[in-house]
């Protein structure tokens, strides 16, 4: 996606040789004419799914996931990181091994919110070594719903997770593909995976 690519050239920055920071439009401030057009890209990339239902992770993954779902007249659940007072029964869980926090959360979402008749598109903002997306997949699996895809808004292409999720069979479609981020520098992988 062309405007994507746009602005994490002028405003992403390289933190290290994996590690790209996006806290202008993605990670804390958030751009929603850009979060929108995402929400429309990944509806358009997922049309044919008969997606009924959006899971993410809490918290980078909720705006773009929102705008996908709003775009796709469909309902989204974000998956909890921490422990909430409200929510304690029916819960499903998965351990996730955060790449950027270097620490193991419990992950969770209230069994009410997915039938197993849904149809799951998962969405997050970054895909490295693909701890994340399968926590929700393992969350997903556990209800009998159907994982109809991965929308991932920046996949770092030099990591495993994108290679090891679409060898498993899922359909990953990534906005932006960075090939590396050595030197300091974003360099976008040039061919299109789905
Ligand atoms: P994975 O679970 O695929 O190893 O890593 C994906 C998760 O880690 C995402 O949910 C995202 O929050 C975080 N993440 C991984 N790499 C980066 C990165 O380069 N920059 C930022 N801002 N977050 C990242």
């Amino acid at each position: 996606m062309k405007k994507l690519e746009e602005k994490i050239i002028k405003e992403g920055s390289v933190l290290s040789d994996s590690v790209l920071k996006v806290d202008s439009f993605l990670n804390h401030q958030v751009d929603p004419f850009l979060m929108k057009e995402i929400g429309e890209e990944f509806s358009r990339l997922f049309a044919d799914r008969g997606i009924t239902k959006i899971v993410t992770l809490e918290s980078s993954g909720i705006a773009p996931a929102v705008m996908a779902a709003l775009t796709m007249d469909v309902p989204l659940v974000f998956a909890r990181k921490r422990k909430s007072l409200t929510l304690t029964e029916g819960l499903l869980t998965a351990d996730v091994y955060s790449f950027t926090k270097e620490e193991t959360n419990t992950i969770t979402i209230s069994e009410k919110y997915i039938k197993k008749t849904d149809n799951v598109l998962i969405i997050d903002d970054f895909l490295a070594n693909g701890q994340a997306a399968e926590g929700l997949i393992n969350i997903v699996s556990q209800t009998g719903a159907s994982i109809a895809g991965i929308g991932i808004v920046i996949e770092k292409a030099f990591q495993d997770g994108g290679k090891l999720l679409r060898e498993k069979g899922f359909k990953v479609e990534s906005l932006a593909r960075l090939q590396s981020l050595s030197g300091g520098k974003v360099e976008f992988a040039e061919e299109a995976l789905t």
